[in-house]
């Protein structure tokens, strides 16, 4: 079954641009215009106005905002919000000390939607539900109380884990997976100060309530990501399975972090961070998996193990039907590649 082209008759929205010389000034523009959109590369939102599926009356230009820097202090990596993609997966200390996070931005998009992309705004980026960017379809996210397209319909990208019957979409981010593994924050500052979000609890599952992508204050603008110091540099893999090699989301990806050790008994894996993509309506941390491995030996038979218990729970729909196999062969592939072993 094939999904049906894209309507593009869109009718006209006006809208009104302005520059915001501060973050006092976006956030007064976010607070008296409920209508209002932050944009920076504008690499998702300027689409989805094109389609009709977003409608802001005011855009509120955060690039001349000062969140452009990459610096580490007392342990901890900080990027500005509005540091793009590009910048950020070349920067010598991402590659040191968090190359996961290189690895997984550079298999997303292409290279000049990186070159645009920032990091809040990839923070952000919406679902690539087909149903969601028709604005003649049904579509709870987009239009809430008007049913969900993709549930009995053409649903091959969507959720395994964490759907509900109002929404099956998942994130579409490379890079929020690796954030998630890497137990970043998100900085934010709004009406009521400055705050730090748990990379985690930034993203929602969709519940009832769809429309809600994340537990950002509406008045609230993201100004950095936060990445403790850890010890997996050596070996990181960001394994992304996908319909072709480039431009092109995940059918499933896997974001894994390992820290070995040889004892007497040989390598052993002192501990691990697992995510997925293109599996939630978030970033799918594997908790199960990761206590499962911790302490043992890197083997393929510990591998699979894991990988079965991180499948627990998952539910297909039809046409995605094929992830139940995919993603757990995708997991022990991913750790096989982490960690070295051959067999
Ligand atoms: Fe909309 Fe979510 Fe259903 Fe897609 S899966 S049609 S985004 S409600």
């Amino acid at each position: 079954m094939q999904y049906r082209k894209l309507k593009l008759e869109v009718a006209v929205h006006n809208f009104q641009y302005t520059r915001a010389k501060n973050a006092a000034g976006a956030i007064a523009e976010l607070s008296k215009n409920p209508a209002a959109k932050l944009v920076a590369g504008g690499t998702n939102l300027i689409d989805l106005m094109k389609y009709g599926v977003m409608a802001p009356d005011r855009l509120v230009d955060i690039n001349r905002l000062s969140y452009n820097a990459i610096q580490k202090e007392s342990g901890v990596l900080s990027i500005g919000a509005t540091v793009t993609n590009s910048v950020a997966a070349a920067n010598e200390m991402v590659l040191q000390y968090q190359p996961l996070l290189s690895q997984a931005m550079l298999a997303g998009a292409s290279p000049q939607l990186r070159n645009k992309a920032t990091m809040g705004g990839n923070l952000l980026q919406r679902t690539r539900c087909p149903y969601f960017y028709d604005i003649s379809e049904p579509c709870n996210k987009r239009e809430p109380g008007t049913g969900c397209g993709a549930l009995k319909g053409y649903n091959r990208m969507h959720a395994i884990f964490g759907a509900s019957d109002a929404c099956i979409a998942v994130n579409p981010s490379d890079m929020n997976v690796a954030l998630v593994a890497l137990d970043a924050s998100v900085q934010v500052t709004g009406p009521k100060g400055k705050r730090n979000i748990p990379i985690a609890e930034f993203h929602r599952l969709p519940g009832k309530h769809p429309e809600l992508d994340n537990t950002l204050d509406r008045r609230e603008v993201i100004t950095g990501l936060l990445i403790p110091d850890n010890a997996f540099s050596k070996h990181t893999t960001y394994l992304k399975v996908r319909d072709r090699a480039s431009y092109a989301f995940a059918l499933i990806s896997v974001a894994v972090a390992l820290e070995m050790e040889e004892t007497t008994e040989g390598t052993t894996i002192k501990e691990v961070h697992l995510a997925m993509g293109g599996v939630a309506h978030k970033p799918w941390r594997l908790t199960a998996a990761e206590q499962l491995l911790k302490g043992k030996k890197a083997t393929v038979e510990n591998f699979k193990m894991a990988a079965e218990l991180a499948m627990q729970g998952a539910k297909s729909y039809g046409h995605n039907d094929f992830k139940l196999k995919l993603a757990p062969n995708s997991i022990v592939q991913a750790l096989k590649t982490a960690s070295g072993i051959k067999a």
